[in-house]
């Protein structure tokens, strides 16, 4: 029977099995939840026994606001479009956009075997904190192991079914939550979202050292906001003088993904709650990530 679920329940401990014997220790290229991913010893969250995801990528950024919600949307929609059963896991817990882009407004169902995540008109299946708080608006004020806790039960508790890729939103920074991401999911890499002005600055670096020290490949890098179209005649205008998201790509050992302009339209529609009817083909560089990490 389904009820509606409107708080976090318990946290559940698992652990991953053992590697398979003919593990090679490249986890990039396998999508086994087993010991040998948790890099030290630490455990690995159990996914639901209802669930099956091939592959799990974590969207990072160094700070909020630079359009991280936004690739994680518009990656899931490319892949989408190419065939591919597709998640977000909203762990932006204490700064959730992902439901709201999609326009889902609803509160999670329930049962004994686990939480159902929302599933949009295009079958995108997501999970996040405002589809189990009673009020959108309610603030999470939790510490961070709690908000870790919960980013956990995400993957213990949701019944995610059938999915080939699963794209984690994740918080700004470096902080409990993307600790807890990257040592107890099986992460199998990560895209770095950047602005413009934050590539000459270390966050690029952090966040590369960052994955570096947990194990888990970056698999690109996105400059959002690198540009905007001047609507009169068509000339590209870089707001922040030229665009260094090539050397900083080149510099870290990181392949440049795209380069996503300032687009009104982009931002109306996921203000609306449309982002899933934007017509545009942003982000199909995912297609090569997926291919890169055995899905095709
Ligand atoms: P983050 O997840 O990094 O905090 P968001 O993805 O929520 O950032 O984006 C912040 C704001 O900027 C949102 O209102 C979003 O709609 C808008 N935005 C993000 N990327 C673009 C873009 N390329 N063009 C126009 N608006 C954008």
């Amino acid at each position: 029977m389904l009820k509606q679920m409107n708080r976090p329940v318990m946290m559940a401990d698992g652990q991953g099995g053992a590697p398979d014997e003919n593990c090679t220790h490249d986890c990039s290229t396998c999508g086994a939840d087993c010991a040998s991913r948790d890099g030290g010893g630490i455990q690995k969250a159990k996914l639901n026994e209802h669930s099956s995801v091939k592959k799990v990528i974590g969207v990072v950024s160094g700070k909020g606001g630079v359009g991280k919600s936004m690739v994680t949307a518009l990656s899931a929609l490319a892949a989408t479009r190419h065939g591919f059963k597709t998640g977000i896991m909203d762990a932006d817990i204490t700064g959730p956009s992902i439901p709201k882009m999609f326009g889902v407004h609803e509160k999670a169902m329930g049962s004994e075997f686990g939480i159902l995540p929302a599933v949009t008109p295009t079958e995108i299946k997501l999970m996040s904190i405002n589809l189990l708080t009673e009020n959108e608006t309610d603030p999470v004020v939790w510490r961070g192991p709690v908000i870790a806790g919960v980013v956990e039960q995400f993957w213990t508790e949701v019944m995610w079914e059938d999915l080939d890729v699963l794209f984690i939103d994740m918080p700004p920074g470096t902080g409990d939550v993307p600790l807890t991401v990257f040592q107890s999911l099986p992460v199998d890499g990560i895209i770095v979202v950047t602005s413009p002005q934050d590539l000459v600055s270390m966050i690029v670096a952090k966040a590369v050292n960052m994955a570096n020290l947990m194990n888990i490949p970056v698999l690109g890098l996105v400059e959002n906001m690198s540009y905007i179209t001047c609507p009169d005649c068509g000339r590209r205008i870089e707001m922040f003088g030229p665009s260094q998201a090539e050397a900083v790509a080149a510099a870290n050992g990181i392949k440049l993904l795209e380069k996503l302009p300032i687009d009104p339209v982009l931002s109306q529609e996921a203000d609306m709650g449309r982002i899933e009817f934007n017509e545009g083909t942003q982000m199909e560089s995912i297609l090569d990530v997926l291919a890169g990490i055995g899905l095709e």
